[in-house]
């Protein structure tokens, strides 16, 4: 829609003789007009001067004052701000541009008066039966659920244009290397290795087991001293080793490492992957009892002076 055109509508007069029955706070009248050979739906709303106090800067001498009307056009509406002679236009929805004006202190903005010609009209451009209006209530009620289907569509076409963005980035994504898991069990986690052992104080010989290897092995407290979180190695793999008192062990202790792998795309870019892995054990360092767990956390994507980065 025109906003210059929509201007140039004569500004509306309320008809004489029309009164609020229940002492509704706004009155609306409506008409059709043809601009660009689209017909477009005009529906103008009035203020009780009762309500008014203060809102106005030219105020006039009518019993009710023009206030805001709204253009519908299909599915597009947009509201201009009648008030003053300056144009002023808002994309709300009604019941938000009249939640602004309730800002000052009046919210009982949602009573709406229409005369039956009013309503008629009405009935014609949201296309419902004659006599479907009964008062300005249903006519509120049909603006709004008409004003929030249009925005409920444009965020789901919003949303699927967002959509097909991502596709086209993750189209690019080649398979992580075969070795990525192998690799973070390895190297990125290569510190949660302990050697879990039962102190016994009547006893120089400690049960223990190392948690790479999975294997079990005495240790004499004689020939190796050990304490609690002293480094050490597996006698079996080799492997570099933090010794753990069970009784010292958490019932459930989270080794967690982030790592990321740079990638070339298909399309010959770079994207950055970024992983947390998170080593679980459970049951006090109970043998074999634990979980890996690795998650992606977002990809950035670099292109020659700009990136893109998507969190899962
Ligand atoms: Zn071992």
């Amino acid at each position: 829609m025109n906003k210059r055109l929509l201007s140039k509508i004569n500004r509306p007069t309320l008809p004489q003789g029309i009164h609020s029955k229940h002492d509704e706070n706004l009155i609306a009248t409506a008409e059709f007009k043809v601009i660009e050979h689209k017909r477009i739906f005009v529906l103008n709303i009035f203020t009780d001067k009762n309500f008014d106090a203060g809102l106005y800067e030219n105020k006039r001498l009518n019993e009710y004052y023009p206030f805001i009307r709204i253009f519908f056009h299909k599915n597009k509406y947009i509201t201009q701000d009648i008030r003053t002679d300056k144009t002023k236009w808002y994309t709300g929805k009604m019941s938000n541009v009249l939640e602004y004006f309730s800002f000052y202190g009046y919210n009982n903005t949602d009573t709406l008066y229409a005369s039956d010609k009013t309503l008629r009209k009405a009935e014609l451009f949201f296309n419902v039966n004659v006599g479907e209006f009964k008062s300005g209530k249903e006519l509120y009620k049909a603006i709004r659920i008409f004003q929030n289907n249009i925005l409920h569509e444009k965020l789901i076409e919003k949303h699927s244009k967002e959509f097909e963005e991502i596709d086209s980035y993750m189209k690019q994504l080649r398979k992580l290397p075969k070795n990525f898991y192998k690799w973070i069990m390895d190297t990125a986690l290569r510190f949660s290795r302990y050697i879990i052992y039962d102190y016994n104080k009547n006893s120089r010989h400690f049960k223990a087991y190392c948690t790479h290897c999975g294997k079990d092995m005495m240790i004499d407290s004689r020939n190796l001293k050990i304490r609690n979180n002293k480094n050490g190695k597996c006698p079996l793999c080799q492997s570099s080793i933090t010794y753990k008192a069970r009784k010292k062990f958490p019932q459930v202790k989270i080794d967690s490492v982030w790592c990321s792998i740079l990638q070339k795309t298909k399309d010959n870019k770079f994207v950055l992957r970024t992983f947390k892995a998170d080593k679980i054990y459970c049951g006090r360092g109970e043998k074999e009892n634990y979980r890996i767990i690795v998650a992606e956390l977002c990809r950035t994507f670099y292109y020659k002076d700009k990136y893109k980065c998507f969190e899962n």
